[in-house]
């Protein structure tokens, strides 16, 4: 299939828009997901990835005018440089800026067992991955004076308990590397978001589980089913993404059914 462009050009919310979007890869995945909604809705994406088969797959599905591949880690800045001046020579401008890969690391609730290494790798992906993708869209969206930063923190951004400590640590820093460039990037016509999901079923929850489908499916079942999916997450990024929420800057959405004010107390 070439195109999923299937809306009239009414009901595209990013029509002219060019998204750089570090993508999850493969079948599944929020990053994957977005890309094919913010196309849809008539913008224009660079997958960014380390996964490059899976990400010329998408690139591939979704049709070469509407969609690139780059190959870059985030954790590099000079990958990270090239996959904004890519785009920028490609496309001519960035309006959204999709600060979405991720790791989740080893599931490891006891501190005493976490190693340096693993606390550091997991906050290089997920906290400096960001703050490289903030920064390089910056540089280019400040001189057009306008532009969507989007990232995806988790709702471990605002909770404790959930993750490991290096996951939630990373996200927390997230939520603030968030509200810190909405402040300053506001005078420049930049807003600056984010979208905290809840448990969502892809390659990255799976290792969260370490692949255990009976812990996964238990944990599907304690929620009735319920559980938030990859359009609840990137239709939030529409959101942030589009002129419909042009006035709101430096917050977080949490996508999660109510999950985290739910009450656990008395009543
Ligand atoms: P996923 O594993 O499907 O996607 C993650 C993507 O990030 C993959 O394509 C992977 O190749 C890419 N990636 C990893 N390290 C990278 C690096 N160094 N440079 C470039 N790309 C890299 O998982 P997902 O669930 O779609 O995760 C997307 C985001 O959502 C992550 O930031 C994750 O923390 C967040 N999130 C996920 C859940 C969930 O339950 N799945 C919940 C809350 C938040």
């Amino acid at each position: 299939m070439a195109s999923v462009s299937v809306l009239s050009a009414a009901a595209r919310r990013l029509e002219g828009k060019v998204a750089l979007s570090v993508i999850t890869g493969g079948a599944s995945g929020i990053g994957e997901y977005a890309a094919k909604l913010f196309t849809k809705h008539g913008a224009k994406v660079m997958i960014a990835d380390i996964q490059d088969d899976l990400g010329q797959s998408v690139c591939k599905y979704l049709g070469p005018s509407v969609a690139s591949y780059i190959h870059c880690n985030v954790t590099n800045e000079a990958h990270v440089q090239n996959a904004v001046d890519s785009t920028m020579a490609q496309y001519g401008k960035l309006d959204i800026m999709f600060n979405n890969a991720g790791i989740v690391g080893l599931p490891k609730p006891n501190i005493l067992d976490n190693t340096q290494s693993e606390f550091e790798n997991v906050v290089k992906v997920n906290l400096t991955g960001t703050f490289l993708g903030t920064k390089h869209a910056a540089r280019v969206m400040i001189p057009t004076r306008q532009g969507s930063i989007i990232s995806t923190a988790s709702i471990c951004s605002t909770i404790g308990g959930v993750a490991s400590h290096a996951y939630t640590s990373s996200k927390h820093g997230v939520l603030g590397l968030t509200r810190n460039t909405a402040v300053e990037l506001g005078k420049h016509g930049i807003r600056v978001n984010c979208v905290s999901p809840y448990l969502v079923f892809t390659p990255l929850s799976r290792s969260f589980f370490n692949q255990d489908e009976e812990a996964m499916a238990n944990v599907y079942s304690n929620l009735k089913g319920a559980c938030c999916t990859v359009d609840d997450v990137a239709n939030a990024a529409l959101y942030l993404a589009s002129d419909d929420s042009k006035y709101i800057s430096g917050h977080n959405i949490v996508v999660d059914g109510g999950f985290t004010i739910m009450n656990t107390g008395l009543c």
